[in-house]
């Protein structure tokens, strides 16, 4: 363990006590725990920090921030990570395997090993899985309302799903002039209450009990193809765009390599402490569930690096006792 001063790369393939893979809230907080506590340490992004908040339009819920931008948010975390520790952006981690008492890392730009991991690798956009989607991508199609919204200004889109997600870019198109309509697959919205009032106060139109069963279109989308899973009844809607925000799936695929428990959603199952059942593994963020927010990431992130100091200084502690 260093206790201060800029990393250390040592030979051809850097060593250091802790490896972090993701540069979202949970990483980022990591980078800085970690750092703090005295441990060597690198955050390895595949693409650039900030996460999936990046995509947020409006954060209200973030303490100390009452309305934040997603992107000046996480800008700020990076900024002041990069204090303390160094992000490798578009750096992606191929293979990482235990190799004795280390991790060995291979990404798309170098080699690297570790005494400890910690995951905040985040998760990505679930699909609806259905006929037209995955050719439509990009022609209508759209993950994410606050990267793709400009492009239907004052045109009719609707948006899949009940979460928060869903009405936020609800709430976000509506507000770029969109003519927005919500198709939602229950009688109910899971999305907090007050994003559920500001959907009623604009008079946002609701398809209830509505489930997507094609998205229709040659070049660009022009309908959507509708079931009411109550009546049976089949409809077309009209619309140039489909915002899907049906949930997240945790990029875990590292984490199953490692041995590393998961939950039947492939979520990583981490104790209080944001230790795996594998030693000398964190997970933090996203990829280990649990309410899916800022806080909640940058409280795992602060805690994993906490836990694996303990663990990599406990042979340092006992020794001087
Ligand atoms: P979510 O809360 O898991 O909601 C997903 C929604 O999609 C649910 O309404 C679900 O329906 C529906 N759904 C799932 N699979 C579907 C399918 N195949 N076809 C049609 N509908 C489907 O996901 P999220 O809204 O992306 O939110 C993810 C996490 O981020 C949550 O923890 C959320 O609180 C958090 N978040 C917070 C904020 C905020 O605090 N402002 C903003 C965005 C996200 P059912 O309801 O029937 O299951």
């Amino acid at each position: 363990m260093d206790d201060s001063g800029p990393q250390v790369e040592r030979g051809p393939q850097a060593d250091y006590d802790v490896v972090i893979i993701g540069a979202g809230p949970a990483g980022l907080s990591a980078g800085i725990y970690a750092r703090r506590a005295g441990m060597s340490c690198i955050i390895l992004e595949k693409g650039v920090p900030g996460g999936q908040v990046l995509t947020s339009p409006k954060i209200e819920n973030y303490p100390g921030f009452p309305e934040v931008d997603g992107m000046k948010l996480m800008d700020a975390m990076a900024e002041h990570a990069r204090m303390y520790v160094d992000i490798r952006e578009g750096e992606e981690v191929t293979r990482l395997v235990r190799s004795g008492e280390r991790f060995e890392f291979t990404t798309t730009n170098g080699r690297y090993s570790s005494r400890a991991v910690i995951l905040a690798t985040g998760s990505f956009h679930r699909k609806l899985e259905v006929e037209g989607e995955d050719g439509l991508i990009g022609r209508g199609v759209s993950y994410c309302a606050t990267c793709d919204g400009f492009f239907f200004k004052k045109k009719k889109v609707v948006v899949v799903g009940g979460g928060n997600t869903a009405l936020t870019d609800a709430l976000h198109l509506h507000s770029i002039g969109c003519e927005v309509s919500i198709a939602h697959r229950r009688d109910a919205f899971r999305a907090d209450r007050h994003l559920q009032d500001s959907i009623a106060d604009r008079s946002i139109v609701v398809l209830w009990d509505t489930v997507v069963e094609a998205i229709i279109g040659e070049n660009e989308v022009t309908a959507v193809k509708l079931r009411n899973v109550r009546t049976g009844a089949s409809d077309l809607l009209t619309v140039s765009g489909v915002f899907v925000a049906v949930g997240e799936v945790p990029s875990s695929q590292l984490a199953s390599e490692l041995g590393v428990n998961m939950d039947p959603g492939g979520f990583v199952v981490t104790d209080m402490s944001f230790r795996t059942n594998v030693p000398f593994v964190y997970a933090a963020g996203d990829v280990s569930g649990g309410i899916r927010q800022i806080v909640a990431a940058v409280h795992g992130g602060a805690a994993a690096a906490l836990s694996c100091f303990e663990d990599i200084a406990k042979p340092y502690f006992s020794r001087t006792r």
